[in-house]
């Protein structure tokens, strides 16, 4: 049974991590990933010059609120403080980068754009999971100021008329978000019910995607063309990767984003692009490691942790939470 969500468990979404489950490993990545990236990986990729090879990192946020720290390691803060989302934009403008939409970036790794990377040419795409009343009230006048757009994903259980709680957070409503959409935030789906969609059979996962679709389309009056998973993307599911794909593309999706760690590169699959999580722990340095892909490296661990995970399932061995 799944029990109720509370900030661990949402934490296992940021990197599909339960963290109880070899949590040797996680807190030796916690409290060494920080200057592994700043002291490892990103000079090799400076000495390599791969810092200047056309990488779109997209960049993934959930809460960006008043409060200033959680307590949380970095690798599991889902909030940014307001002040640390500024300097960060601020980081972007100033760093050069181009904040582009997800279509603009599908457009580039798919090659269908044949006028590919310009050289030295920065660009960064913006997300927000969840919808949470947050993105109106703070990050979206602090985007407006510097002049970038962003893309907002909503599990449409959670959004109403009247305002609702997700994870303890309050989600925005359907007039908040006509309005944002109005002044040209784009919003894609993060499914109904925000369940983590490996747990259900195929009909209901065709539901999840569709109404979801639907339903943003018929408040906003826009076509919704991205998905966000929600939770952990099952990489080592080929079969369920390739169900899910094809329903992506029949329900009318252009592209899907994950929770894998990486900034995207050309020939990347448009329905499971990765993505760079941030938060307030942040600061430019770490900011400007993880956009020149200096992160990347954490994937490789993710996906062999999820990998033992995925061999724990097969072999029957369940954690509680993930029943
Ligand atoms: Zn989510």
């Amino acid at each position: 049974m799944r029990g109720h969500p509370d900030a661990t468990h949402h934490a296992s979404e940021t990197h599909g991590l339960p963290n109880h489950v070899e949590s040797f490993v996680t807190m030796n990545v916690s409290s060494a990933d920080r200057l592994l990236t700043l002291y490892l990986f990103r000079p090799i990729l400076r000495r390599l010059g791969a810092e200047r090879q056309f990488r779109i990192p997209i960049l993934m946020y959930h809460s960006v609120s008043r409060q200033a720290a959680t307590g949380n390691h970095s690798y599991y803060e889902l909030n940014t403080s307001a002040e640390a989302f500024d300097l960060q934009m601020s980081h972007l403008k100033n760093d050069g980068y181009r904040i582009i939409g997800l279509g603009e970036a599908v457009d580039r790794v798919s090659g269908s754009n044949s006028e590919n990377a310009v050289k030295g040419e920065k660009v960064a795409v913006l997300t927000f999971d969840d919808g949470f009343r947050n993105f109106h009230d703070h990050a979206y006048p602090i985007l407006k100021k510097y002049g970038f757009g962003a893309t907002v994903f909503l599990s449409t259980d959670y959004i109403d008329r009247d305002r609702r709680i997700f994870e303890g957070r309050e989600c925005m409503t359907w007039e908040e978000i006509r309005f944002l959409s109005d002044e040209g935030i784009i919003f894609g789906s993060h499914a109904v019910t925000h369940e983590p969609l490996i747990s259900m059979d195929m009909q209901t996962v065709k539901m999840e995607l569709m109404q979801s679709k639907e339903r943003i389309e018929s408040e906003t009056g826009k076509p919704v063309d991205y998905f966000s998973y929600p939770y952990r993307y099952p990489e080592h599911d080929k079969e369920f990767i390739r169900s899910i794909e094809s329903l992506l593309a029949l329900a009318g999706y252009r592209a899907a984003v994950s929770t894998r760690i990486g900034t995207v590169k050309k020939g990347d699959g448009v329905y499971s692009l990765k993505r760079i999580p941030i938060s307030t722990n942040d600061g430019g340095r770490m900011l400007a490691a993880k956009l020149e892909g200096a992160y990347d490296w954490l994937y490789r661990l993710q996906s062999w942790k999820k990998r033992s995970l995925f061999l724990y399932s097969l072999l029957g061995r369940r954690t509680s939470k993930s029943q």
